[in-house]
């Protein structure tokens, strides 16, 4: 029986039961047959479809089979796809990308031009997404005991949405699930219990919602099992919040009442069955730990029975591995799952390894999955089947949805680790193109050279010019913020630019930005401001020189745009002459420019 290959791939004494078994008798189900299913998705996919608008452009004639769909149908990107996109939020119902009705546009982090990149989705999909959430406890179950013992302390947090010209709802997908029936309306399940009511995750203003999530956290500090939210960003965030609040927090749990900073009344309502009475001793304890400077293992201190941490720390996310391990005492980190507003992807089979060991298991089912031999144009090389990607080799993702996205180019690049069954598992490598992010922020070279060339505009006619720049995410401090190292050549040396103009450089940085910066920014304000670091003359040479030093072509020698080696940041950094920071927070609006 399959269920019991499960278990007995499980390093715990654990016999899974009810639920656990059907999820996991689906799990082996999906990877044993993963072409198979592949087919499957594939020909439902274009059978439905047949008569929209899109595919009837490339004359399929009824053909439902991989072959003659990979030889009609073109890879695009998100730019390709714009103008059927910018149709269906404009109000046109017709079968455009989708014979199911678009029902609301899923905001994804990723850019274009600017503003977020929108997402169709049909009402289905929400079944997808809440499949691939059902099998990440039974997996879980099968390395961690116990955890229908305690809850689990989730920062979750819904973000602004907006509606499209046409009425249509756009926000980004953990907002459309968590204010979905599916999430709110949840049966109990022992072992999903969190210690944030609903009302907390679902208050749009994050500070109340914070405050709330983090208060009952510390109330039911023995009983949280685990910690977590999305991103490590967020928990770092939270630990970041703490660090500001903690004084107020232990104020309300010594009176037993509520802050007059929470003014939400369904949180109010809520907190009220939560917060029921003074508790003298939990505030004494909060205080006398929290007014340490030595923030060091603080998670196991406040939350002693954490048996692990539940965020993501792949791809750009890696960058915060070691503030984590600070502040938990090196708890594990669990990246259980891989996903994304086009679609979900697939699971990690082993929760519980190190972040460098994290692949993910695509679920077949959820979408027709290609892969494109990374830095391979499509038209030089045939998409690989995901039944057939090969051990070691990188790819490009692309993915043809039920809501209407053919052969689209997702932007990741995934390398493949191994088979889990015939299923093949992928490690994240890095998302294209990406040079910054803090958190879901995700900035290009072309958006930051634009930034770059905006600000310097305002260097005045004195002739003072940026000659070279780089940039680093600076994420040891909470909230991270981008540092962009300048190089100037000033013309006149008696009038270098004041202080005044390079404190406005940063705010016309930031302002030139994308969207999901200015939102992290102003709204989730967890982006710090803007910091350009000037440097001496001749930093860049040096710069050269060292990487020549270490190898480098002389010949095709490229400043790079973002720095992270630790000698390189060094480097820089002994020869700053100033530094300057954004003093206004850049103008955002949940509402799109176009
Ligand atoms: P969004 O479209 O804003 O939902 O962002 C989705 C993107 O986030 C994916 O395409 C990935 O680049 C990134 N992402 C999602 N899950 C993971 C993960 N587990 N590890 C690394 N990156 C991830």
């Amino acid at each position: 029986m399959t269920v019991v290959d499960s278990a007995l791939r499980s390093p715990v004494n654990y016999s899974p039961s009810g639920k656990d078994v059907k999820a996991l008798r689906f799990i082996e189900e999906m990877t044993r047959n993963v072409d198979f299913v592949q087919k499957k998705v594939i020909r439902e996919i274009l059978s439905r479809n047949s008569e929209t608008e899109y595919l009837k452009r490339f004359g399929l004639k009824g053909f439902t089979d991989r072959k003659t769909f990979k030889s009609k149908v073109p890879v695009v990107t998100y730019d390709d796809l714009k103008p059927e996109i910018q149709r269906i939020a404009n109000g046109d119902r017709s079968m455009i990308l989708s014979s199911h009705p678009i029902t609301e546009f899923l905001t994804s982090s990723g850019t274009s031009a600017g503003e977020r990149k929108l997402m169709p989705t049909i009402d289905e999909d929400m079944d997808r997404r809440q499949l691939l959430y059902s099998l990440l406890m039974p997996v879980m179950n099968l390395y961690v005991p116990g955890l229908d013992k305690g809850k689990a302390l989730y920062f979750l947090f819904v973000k602004a949405e907006s509606k499209t010209p046409g009425g249509l709802p756009a926000r980004p997908v953990l907002t459309s699930y968590y204010k979905s029936e599916q999430f709110k309306r949840r049966p109990y399940d022992p072992y999903n219990v969190y210690t944030s009511p609903n009302e907390a995750i679902l208050c749009p203003d994050s500070s109340q919602s914070m405050y709330s999530q983090m208060l009952c956290g510390l109330l039911m500090r023995h009983e949280v099992l685990r910690l977590g939210a999305v991103f490590a960003s967020g928990l770092l965030r939270a630990i970041g919040f703490l660090q500001t609040n903690w004084k107020e927090l232990a104020d309300d749990i010594s009176t037993g009442t509520l802050s007059s900073r929470i003014s939400d009344p369904a949180i109010k309502e809520s907190m009220s069955k939560i917060l029921t009475k003074p508790d003298q001793e939990l505030a004494d304890f909060i205080t006398s730990v929290c007014c340490q400077d030595n923030w060091e293992g603080i998670i196991t201190k406040i939350w002693p029975n954490t048996k692990y941490l539940d965020v993501i720390v792949t791809g750009a996310m890696a960058q915060y591995i070691p503030m984590l391990e600070y502040y938990s005492g090196g708890l594990p980190m669990a990246c259980t799952m891989y996903a994304s507003s086009e679609s979900y992807f697939g699971i990690n089979m082993k929760p519980i390894c190190k972040p460098s060991e994290v692949s993910y298991t695509i679920m077949p089912n959820m979408a027709y999955f290609e892969f494109l031999p990374h830095e391979v144009e499509p038209e030089q090389s045939e998409l690989v089947e995901l039944a057939d990607v090969e051990v070691g080799k990188e790819y490009e993702l692309v993915i043809t949805t039920y809501a209407g996205l053919n052969r689209y180019r997702v932007g990741d690049i995934l390398q493949v680790t191994g088979f889990y069954n015939s299923a093949p598992q992928f490690k994240f490598v890095r998302r294209k193109n990406i040079l910054l992010s803090i958190e879901s922020d995700k900035t290009d070279e072309a958006e930051l050279q634009k930034a770059v060339e905006n600000a310097s505009v305002l260097l005045g006619e004195k002739g003072t010019r940026v000659i070279e720049y780089t940039s680093y995410a600076e994420t040891k401090t909470i909230p991270g913020h981008y540092v962009i190292y300048w190089e100037l050549l000033v013309k006149d040396q008696t009038k270098p630019p004041s202080d005044e103009v390079m404190a406005q450089c940063c705010l016309e940085m930031e302002e030139s930005l994308n969207s999901v910066y200015r939102q992290s920014r102003v709204a989730d304000k967890s982006i710090g401001p803007l910091e350009i670091r000037v440097v001496k003359n001749g930093t860049f040479e040096e710069l050269m020189d060292y990487a020549i030093s270490r190898g480098a072509s002389i010949n095709q020698y490229k400043v790079p745009r973002c720095v992270s080696f630790t000698p390189i940041t060094e480097l820089l950094d002994s020869r700053v002459v100033s530094t300057h920071f954004s003093p206004a927070l850049p103008h955002w609006s949940p509402e799109r420019r176009r």
